[in-house]
C-alpha cells in the first residue's frame, strides 16, 4: 500500500492506527529522499481566525515554501480534527505532527507552562523575545516539554492585550469580588485571588457565554480579535491595559518523534518557520489594533475605560504572589521563575529610561 493511502486510512480507522504508523516511522529515523512529508497542525483556534488562526496558516505555508514543498502541512481548526484544549495531547501521542495555541490552555499538565504564554505584569512582546531568544528562555521551554514528548516554539506574539469586556464598570478590588470571567493562565489565578471566578474557555466559546450570562465579563486579545468575535455586542465597557496578558507568545508544538524523523536542514526550516510567524504575528497586531479600536469606539460607541490605579496596584501585589508561589513548585518551575525574574527586572531597568521615557516624550 502507497503511504499517502495508509495515513488516510489510518486517519478513517482513528488516532490509534495513525500513532502506531508514527512510531514505526521514528523507528526508521529518516524519510525516503524524495518523499513528501505530509503533516497535520491541529490548532486551538477557530479556522482562520484574523492572527491567530491567520498565523497557523502562515506558520504551515511557510514550512511548505522554505522546504520547496517537501513538508506539506494540513492545518485544521479547533473541533475539526481534536477539540482545542486537546492539542497538547494530540501532538504528544502523535494524532498530529504538529500543534499551534497557547501554553497556558495546558497548564493542568505543568503550571510552569504558564511562564512561557502570558505573565501578568511581566515582560511585553519585545522583552519575552529578548529573554527567548538571548536570555537562556528557549532552553529551558525545550526541557520542560522534552518529558511530554514535544518540541516548542515561540510561534506568534499578540503584544499588549486588553483588560477585557465588562458589563459594570470596575472602580475598586471590591467590583471583582464574585465576578465571574474569562480569563485564562496566571491573570485567572490572580483574579481567584481577587475574589472572581476565573473560567477558561476557548475563543469560540466566548461570544455566546458572555451573551447568554454565563460569564459576567471576558478577556479575549485586544481590539482586532475582539472585534472578529463580536465582543462589543455582549459587554458595554472595554478596559484596558491588559495587565493579565501584557502580552500572550502563541506556540508551535512538533511531536518529538516527527521532529527527530527529518533531516537536519528540515529541522532548521520548521523551527525558523516558527521564529518567522512569531515576528510576523506581532507586526499583523501592530498594524491591525489601532484600526479595530478606532472602528469599536467610532463606529459601535464602545466605551473605554482605564482600570483605576488602586486596583492595578492591588492586583499587581496579588499576581506577585501567584508567580512566586508557581514558580517554587519544583526545581525546574524555580529556574523558570528565577530566569523569567531577573531577565525581566534587568530589562525593565534599561526600558525605563529607554521605551518607557520616549513613549513619554512622544506624547509631551
Ligand atoms: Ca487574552
Amino acid at each position: 500500500m502507497k503511504r499517502r493511502e495508509f495515513l488516510s486510512g489510518a486517519a478513517v480507522l482513528g488516532a490509534s492506527a495513525l500513532v502506531g504508523c508514527q512510531q514505526d516511522r521514528s523507528v526508521v529515523g529518516t524519510y525516503a529522499a524524495g518523499e513528501t512529508i505530509n503533516w497535520r497542525m491541529v490548532t486551538t483556534w477557530p479556522m482562520n481566525f484574523p492572527g491567530l488562526g491567520t498565523g497557523a496558516n502562515t506558520l504551515a505555508r511557510l514550512i511548505g515554501e522554505m522546504s520547496g514543498g517537501r513538508i506539506r502541512v494540513q492545518v485544521y481548526g479547533a473541533g475539526e480534527l481534536v477539540p482545542a484544549f486537546e492539542v497538547f495531547d494530540a501532538v504528544s501521542r502523535g494524532t498530529a505532527e504538529m500543534g499551534h495555541g497557547a501554553a497556558y490552555y495546558w497548564k493542568g499538565k505543568s503550571e510552569s507552562v504558564q511562564f512561557f504564554a502570558a505573565v501578568p505584569f511581566g515582560m511585553n512582546g519585545q522583552e519575552l523575545s529578548g529573554w527567548l531568544y538571548h536570555g537562556g528562555g528557549l532552553e529551558l521551554y525545550r526541557e520542560l516539554y522534552a518529558p511530554f514528548n514535544l518540541v516548542p516554539a515561540p510561534a506568534g506574539n499578540t503584544g499588549v492585550q486588553m483588560g477585557g469586556w465588562f458589563n459594570k464598570e470596575i472602580r475598586s478590588v471590591a467590583d471583582l469580588r464574585g465576578l465571574r470571567m474569562r480569563i485564562p493562565g496566571l491573570g485567572g489565578d490572580v483574579l481567584r485571588r481577587a475574589g472572581g471566578t476565573p473560567v477558561n474557555l476557548p475563543g469560540s466559546e466566548i461570544f455566546t457565554a458572555l451573551q447568554s450570562g454565563a460569564i459576567d465579563a471576558t478577556e479575549w486579545v485586544g481590539p482586532y480579535n475582539d472585534l472578529a468575535f463580536g465582543l462589543h455586542r455582549a459587554a458595554r465597557y472595554y478596559y484596558y491595559p491588559g495587565w493579565q496578558e501584557p502580552c500572550a507568545s502563541l506556540e508551535a508544538l512538533v511531536n518529538k518523534q516527527a521532529f527527530d524523523a527529518l533531516p537536519e536542514d528540515l529541522r532548521s526550516i520548521v523551527l525558523n518557520a516558527c521564529r518567522v510567524t512569531d515576528q510576523d504575528m506581532l507586526a499583523e497586531y501592530t498594524a491591525r489594533n489601532n484600526q479595530a479600536l478606532d472602528q469599536l469606539v467610532n463606529e459601535h460607541r464602545v466605551e473605554l475605560r482605564q482600570f483605576p490605579d488602586d486596583v492595578l496596584h492591588r492586583i499587581r501585589e496579588l499576581s506577585q504572589e501567584v508567580l512566586a508561589e508557581v514558580g517554587s513548585r519544583d526545581e525546574l518551575a524555580q529556574r523558570i521563575y528565577r530566569s523569567y525574574t531577573r531577565f525581566h527586572e534587568q530589562v525593565r531597568a534599561y526600558h525605563r529610561i529607554s521605551e518607557k521615557s520616549y513613549y513619554l516624550a512622544r506624547d509631551l
